[in-house]
This record gives C-alpha cells, sequence and structure tokens, in this order.
C-alpha cells in the first residue's frame, strides 16, 4: 500500500552495466516515485531537490550563463531575492517587477511567484507566457491543486515541497516541474554532477503529503476564507491580503509594537516562521524583510485547527 523507503546508496549492476538506479546521487526510487507522483499533478517532469531554494538554484546555475538577467517578482518570496543576490557574484544579474503586469524586455528567465509571498499577488500569467525568455512560476502557495503553471503557458514549476507537499514541517525539500524533456535532462545532469537532491526518507515525506493534499487544502482554505472575512472586518486591521484561494494571507496592524504584541499573544497559532504545514503559525515579516514590507504586516499560514478556536485566538491577541 506504501511505496518503500529504499535507503541504499548504491544498486548492483545489471548484466555489468548500470541499470535505472546505480547510485543515489543519480537518482534513487523513492525519490523517482515522488517525482513520478508531483510530475503527473503538475503534468511535467518533476525533479527533487534537497531544499527549495536548492531547487532555485539549480535553475539558475544550470540554465542561465553569466552576464544574464533574471526579472523577479516584486514582492516574491524574500529569500529567492537573497539567493540571486548571493549568485550575482557569478554574474546572473536580477531586476525587480511587477507581475501583475507584462516583464520587462531584454530579460533571460522572467520568475513569476503564484501567489507571492507576502503580498500574495497573482501573476498576468498570458503576459508572461507572450514574454520571448523562459518563464517560472514558484507555486509553493498555490500548490498544483490551485495553479499549475505549466498549462498557463510557464516553462517550469518551483515548489518549496517543505510547504503544503509534504505539509507537516518535518521535509526540507524543493521541487522543479519542467515542461520539456530537454531542460528536465540539463537539470538531472547538473543535479546528478552537483548532487542536491534529498535522501529517500524525505522523498517518502513528500509521497506521504501527497496522499492528503487535496484534504488538507480544502479544510486550510475553507479556514483561511472565514478567518479573511473576520480579519475584513475587525478594526485594528488595516490591510488585508488575500488572493481568495489557499490557506495563506496577510494583514496589517498599526505598527511594529502592535504586530509585535499580536504575534506573541497568540497561543492556538504558533510564533514561527514558514508555511503550509497543518499547524497554523504567525510572524512579524519585517523581523526578515525589514522595510520591504509594512512595520506592521503579518503573515498568516492556516493549519488544519478547529476555524472557531483560531479566529478566537486571534481576536483575543487583536
Ligand atoms: N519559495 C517560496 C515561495 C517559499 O516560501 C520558500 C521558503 O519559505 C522557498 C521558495 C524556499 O524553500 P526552502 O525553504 O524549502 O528552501
Amino acid at each position: 500500500m506504501t511505496t518503500p523507503i529504499d535507503r541504499s546508496t548504491t544498486w548492483p549492476y545489471e548484466d555489468g552495466e548500470p541499470g535505472e538506479f546505480s547510485y543515489a546521487r543519480f537518482s534513487s526510487p523513492t525519490v523517482a516515485e515522488a517525482e513520478r507522483r508531483l510530475g503527473e499533478l503538475d503534468g511535467g517532469h518533476a525533479l527533487l531537490f534537497a531544499s527549495g531554494a536548492a531547487a532555485s538554484t539549480a535553475v539558475v546555475l544550470a540554465l542561465l550563463e553569466p552576464g544574464q538577467t533574471v526579472a523577479l517578482a516584486e514582492g516574491a518570496y524574500y529569500g529567492t531575492g537573497v539567493l540571486l543576490d548571493e549568485l550575482g557574484r557569478w554574474g546572473v544579474r536580477h531586476v525587480e517587477f511587477d507581475q501583475t503586469g507584462a516583464p520587462p524586455k531584454g530579460v533571460d528567465l522572467v520568475w513569476l511567484e503564484a501567489p507571492s509571498n507576502p503580498f500574495l499577488t497573482m501573476p498576468d500569467f498570458d503576459a508572461a507566457a507572450a514574454h520571448p525568455a523562459r518563464t517560472l512560476c514558484d507555486s509553493t502557495a498555490a500548490t498544483p491543486l490551485e495553479v499549475k503553471p505549466l498549462e498557463l503557458g510557464c516553462d517550469l514549476a518551483l515548489h518549496s515541497a517543505t510547504k503544503y507537499l509534504s505539509g507537516h514541517d518535518d521535509a526540507l525539500v524543493g521541487a522543479v516541474v519542467c515542461r520539456d524533456d530537454e531542460t528536465a535532462a540539463r537539470l538531472l545532469e547538473f543535479r546528478r554532477r552537483t548532487g542536491p537532491l534529498p535522501g529517500a526518507d524525505t522523498a517518502w515525506l513528500v509521497l506521504r503529503g501527497l496522499e492528503t493534499l487535496e484534504v488538507r487544502l480544502a479544510r486550510q482554505t475553507a479556514s483561511a476564507q472565514a478567518i479573511v472575512a473576520k480579519l475584513r472586518a475587525h478594526p485594528r486591521v488595516q490591510t488585508v491580503r488575500y488572493p481568495g484561494f489557499g490557506a495563506l494571507c496577510s494583514f496589517d496592524v498599526a505598527d511594529a509594537d502592535a504586530a509585535r504584541r499580536v504575534e506573541t499573544s497568540t497561543a492556538l497559532i504558533a510564533n514561527m516562521t514558514s508555511l503550509g504545514g497543518v499547524r497554523s503559525r504567525i510572524e512579524a515579516r519585517a523581523r526578515w524583510e525589514g522595510s520591504r514590507v509594512p512595520a506592521g504586516l503579518l503573515r498568516l499560514s492556516v493549519g488544519l485547527e478547529d476555524p472557531d478556536a483560531l479566529w478566537a485566538d486571534l481576536e483575543q491577541a487583536l
């Protein structure tokens, strides 16, 4: 009933030649099965990486050349900009653009995020598809159940599978899903040579997570929608950002002090980072992102707890 966890790092040759699996840095049966399942969901060829950031790094280093430019969605996951800053040392530049409109001309990779974290904007997929450059969409916060980037004209979908896909805050893992086999082959070659892939246990946690993704997301979405409606009506809450689907939202309170008081006053909702797990969590994003976000911005990832209890907790904190 479940995929076995094969922890081997090497397998015997078949008739004197490497078979499908020979050495775990190239691939392993449990990783390959998780890739097959995720590939089916996103409609492409999936490759797992050691984290979402490792997946992003592989895309840049394997598919771009020094001197080329990435157009990154403004307000996308803060860590992606930081990662591109780091890779700037190898000559890959990046510029930011408003993903609700057309990407800038003359760039070599368009990097969308659906929805962006923590601003929760959605990309203009048609405008991105009309751009001559290769297009990637980080659909971590949407999951393939809400957004299938490859069907919307993107060449690559990227996931921090650490979030909804595994879903329980116990697996650090990333994925890239490719539309064409040539790009998948190039990324696989890069991964075989440089080694940033998960072990069998982590891949198995992705398989386990995918079994319940649909029911988790349905419940977490329904709870998030109910909480967003109440946040919108609350006198202490200013802007509420929510794309209408999924379980991630953000909202602003008056200032940094108010945000600190709210995030440290919840009991059921943990004060911690990350998103997409079964446990709800809240945090002021300014601690990581500085002045890029409003000082009073709180990001809330809604989990599987009772929605009335979640609101009661948030309301008393507010
Ligand atoms: N993309 C998004 C949208 C994220 O939220 C994150 C992490 O928070 C990442 C990528 C990076 O993933 P990881 O932490 O698995 O390296």
